[in-house]
């Protein structure tokens, strides 16, 4: 008699106190062979069906540890497993271990984590259902209290319906609800039970026959059927098919012939019909030329080595790669990958934001076929599914996309590669608030694979970590140009000139264009070239700014910029409206502190002080104001919100469609738009302006990369700068294009600071409907932590706030956050127990 086998279940609920939610559960008989840790399976819960992964199985129940968790009581008694869950799940140690750094890290619950790397839309629920009786049908409705009439009215029409249905079609509150249905079911009118929803997602399959005919009979089966045509062309067409298709493939595509003839061609025994699994591939029908790889510059081959040598040796090491837009950082991604698919391996690549997929993932189909998938937010859910599969199966070697694909399952990973490693996108903002960009690092630890971070401008973390050892830094300092035959030469990047927007103030000029870019504009135009015209604009930023010596108001006590209110607490967004002290206030997002306006400039006592804010909509105005003929596109959010809108943008401009694009972030990022010559940078500043630790590294790598889209062809191009502080030291250095003088003077803020790469922060951020409530359960929040620091004993820990959010009312809820600095956050967060009602955010990239 085998001993009983036992499994450790993270199951699917939000059990509160009990984050982890793991059970133990028998395995029964009929599941022992097949069952493995990382499966999924059904699980009961009290008295419902759950879905949950398998941890671990054991001989023996876990010993009761003395703790509380249901799961360890030994008075329990341990209930089966009631069934496996979709066969193809079977998460590997790698990402089973993964998933508990996620939940314990990110204070996340257990099931959430490991959620994140099961196959798109399969998660089920079951839910309770009521349903008719035969009894039900007949019985009297005028018999019955009104409540119970109702419900058993729309019982018998609808037959089955869930909870939830019953309350939006009832509206009565769900304990009433509950109360009705349980009396018509004491009458034997009704009956509950649990049903499962159906998952989002199915495999689909496609109709194929298998032709039984043999060459020599087909003159015969023809004859027989030529007085049935529909038949006889179907037959046709198989035969032809088969033709075609080579001799060991005999299953012949048929899912476009009428079912019913091939119905018939199969009673007479000339084929079978049979369905195959039909995997949908995003990448099908685009065709793409295959491209020849380039010889590497001596100075690409030689920052390759070592990534070979680490790939070759199938070590975990962490390369950053810091190159220049243009230096030659893809190719040497596309080489590595070469390398690790000529050792049966996988590789994974993330790229921020799907304005850049498209251009990258053609290169990458380039050089590699069809071996490559890709898996972003715009696919449909089916496609993602079946990429997952393909990815699974190993019949996808290579895949890119973006942040939640590195939990995509690579169960022969060997190089992790993270392109523009510095990009805010790769935080998550709910759920598990994971940064892509350190769980690949970790992914590549429990996977023994190589790690490539890729930028420009690469986050202080990182760049510290390299200069730390923990990374190895690779440099690619100079751009390549691509020239067929005779090698490769450099194409110096562009002269940046800067212009300070208080002499053009001074000069009488006040529209949004400086004269120097009025003039770069005409030129260019005139030339039949391309110009980018750019906001660094992040959010909503309402800053108090004098126009005439760029002083922004700021706070006394911590100096994060003050942003202007309306006393309604709505945010006023109109552009330029002159503040009146009586309606307005400033207000610190980080300390709390509040003051009025000025109606003077404090430096300069210019009257010229304005709330000020530029959107896109107002430089398109000013363009066709100023160049009526020139033909000028529009590219943010509120015009690429739908599927596909950012390719045909991108297509329309590289077409020469358009002479100017104008836009926020998203057209700083990758692009390779070679006929642009001119940047315009109308408003630098803005984004130095946002109450936010990362402020300057945000501006300095938003104009490094947005000045990089000039003149990438030997062509040539300029940059113009436009901003009121000159002297800024993100400015100057971006106009240098030069990282190492950037980074000097922000690390040695971060390190005064205590902020990241030198302490750790945790956001927390809570919400009500009543302001005095957010905000008196944050300020209680905050001596709780406190004291927490102080009974630690933690140097160098404080809270920073609380205040209301920058964004300080959502959905009629006010917000108030504040955030925890200290060395290691976590002892602090682990004391404070679980938090109803906060939002926890590890390692926060947004402060609004
Ligand atoms: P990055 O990723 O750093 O922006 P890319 O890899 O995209 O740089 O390279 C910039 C351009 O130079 C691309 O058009 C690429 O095809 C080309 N290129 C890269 N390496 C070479 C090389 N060794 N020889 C010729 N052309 C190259
Ligand atoms: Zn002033
Ligand atoms: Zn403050």
């Amino acid at each position: 008699m085998p001993t009983e086998l036992f499994a450790d279940v993270a199951v699917r609920a939000h059990i509160f106190n009990h984050p982890e939610a793991i059970y133990t559960y028998v395995v029964p008989p009929a599941l022992r062979p097949p069952l493995q840790p990382g499966m999924l399976v059904w699980v009961p819960l009290r008295r419902k069906r759950v879905q949950g992964i398998v941890l671990a199985l054991r001989e023996q129940a876990r010993p009761a540890a003395g703790g509380d968790e249901p799961g360890l009581l030994p008075s329990f008694t341990i209930r089966p497993i009631a069934d496996l869950g979709d066969p193809e799940v079977r998460l590997p140690d790698a990402q089973l271990n993964l998933a508990r750094w996620l939940a314990g890290y990110y204070r996340a619950p257990l099931w959430d984590a490991l959620a994140l790397f099961l196959p798109p839309g399969i998660a089920q629920e079951s839910v309770a259902t009521w349903h008719i009786l035969p009894a039900g049908r007949e019985a009297e409705l005028g018999a019955l209290p009104p409540g119970e009439r109702e419900l058993l009215y729309f019982l018998r029409r609808k037959g089955e319906a869930s909870e939830v249905e019953l309350d939006e079609a009832l509206r009565g509150s769900m304990a009433e609800l509950r109360r009705l249905a349980l009396a018509l079911a004491e009458r034997g009118l009704i009956a509950r039970r649990t049903a499962l929803t159906r998952p989002a997602v199915r495999v689909r399959r496609r109709r194929v026959a298998r032709l039984l005919l043999s060459a020599e009979h087909q003159p015969d089966a023809l004859a027989a059927i030529r007085h049935a045509p529909r038949q006889r062309a179907a037959l046709e067409t198989l035969l032809a098919r088969r033709a075609t298709t080579p001799a060991d493939d005999l299953l012949l595509p048929a899912g476009d012939l009428p079912l019913a003839t091939l119905r018939a061609l199969e009673a007479r025994g000339w084929l079978a019909l049979e369905a195959v699994e039909a995997l949908r591939n995003p990448l099908d029908g685009s065709t793409v030329e295959r491209d020849m790889p380039p010889e590497l510059t001596e100075r690409q081959a030689r920052e390759l080595h070592p990534i070979s040598g680490a790939l070759e040796r199938r070590e975990h090491e962490i390369f950053l790669l810091h190159g220049v837009t243009g230096s030659g950082k893809t190719e040497l991604y596309l080489r590595s990958i070469a390398r690790v698919l000529r050792q049966g391996r996988q590789a994974l690549v993330l790229v921020p934001e799907i304005a850049l997929t498209a251009q990258l993932v053609r290169r990458f189909a380039a050089r590699f076929g069809p071996a490559v998938a890709i898996l972003h937010s715009e696919l449909s859910l089916g496609e993602r599914y079946d990429t997952w599969r393909r990815l699974r199966r190993g019949e996808a070697r290579i895949v890119v996309g973006s942040r939640s694909t590195v939990f995509a399952p690579l169960p022969e990973l060997g190089l992790v590669i993270v392109d523009e490693e510095h990009d805010g996108s790769y935080k998550h903002a709910d759920g598990v608030r994971y940064e892509a960009r350190d769980v690949a690092v970790h992914l590549g630890a429990l996977t023994r694979s190589a790690v490539i971070l890729g930028s420009a401008t690469p986050s202080l973390e990182s760049y510290q970590a390299a200069l730390d050892g923990r990374y190895r830094l690779l440099e690619l300092p100079e751009r390549v140009t691509p020239r067929r035959g005779s090698g490769s030469q450099s194409i110096p990047l562009p002269p940046v000139r800067m212009v300070d927007m208080r002499d053009e103030l001074r000069a009488g000029n006040r529209s949004l264009f400086s004269r120097a870019l009025q003039h770069a504009l005409s030129r260019t135009l005139a030339a039949g070239q391309q110009a980018i015209l750019f906001l660094n604009r992040r959010g909503l930023a309402s800053i108090v700014l004098c126009r005439d010596c760029g002083y922004v108001a700021s706070c006394v006590r911590c100096s994060s910029p003050l942003v202007l209110h309306s006393v309604q607490h709505t945010a006023s967004a109109v552009a330029e409206a002159a503040p009146s002290p009586f309606d307005t206030i400033m207000r610190c997002h980080t300390c709390g502190y509040r003051e009025l306006p000025p109606i003077q400039c404090p430096e300069c006592w210019s009257m010229r002080i304005r709330h000020f804010g530029v959107g896109t909509q107002r430089v398109v105005e000013e363009m066709a104001a100023l160049f009526p003929e020139a033909r000028v596109l529009r590219w943010d959010r509120d015009v690429t919100g739908r599927k596909g809108s950012h390719d045909r943008l991108l297509d329309a401009f590289t077409n020469h469609e358009a002479d100017v694009v104008v836009g926020t972030q998203m057209i700083a990022k990758g692009l390779d738009l070679p006929l642009v010559t001119l940047v315009g940078i109308v408003s630098a500043d803005i984004g130095l302006h946002l109450p936010d630790f990362r402020a300057a590294e945000r501006t300095f790598q938003l104009l490094a990369q947005v000045a990089g889209r000039a003149g990438r062809r030997d062509i040539g191009g300029q940059v113009v700068l436009q901003t009121y502080i000159p002297d800024h030291y993100a400015l100057q250095a971006a106009a240098a294009h030069d990282y190492r003088a950037f980074f000097q003077e922000e690390i040695a803020f971060r390190r005064e600071a205590h902020y990241p790469p030198f302490g750790q922060l945790a956001r927390l951020v809570t919400s009500s409907t009543s302001m005095a409530r957010a905000r008196a359960s944050a300020e209680e929040l905050a001596c709780r932590i406190d004291v927490e620091i102080g009974a630690q004993g933690v140097a160098d820990a404080s809270v920073i706030g609380p205040a209301s959010a920058f964004l300080e009312r959502v959905r009629n809820r006010y917000r108030w956050h504040l955030l925890v600095r200290a060395p290691d956050v976590h002892p602090i967060l682990a004391a404070l127990g679980p938090l109803p009602g906060w939002i926890v955010d590890v390692d926060p990239v947004s402060m609004l």
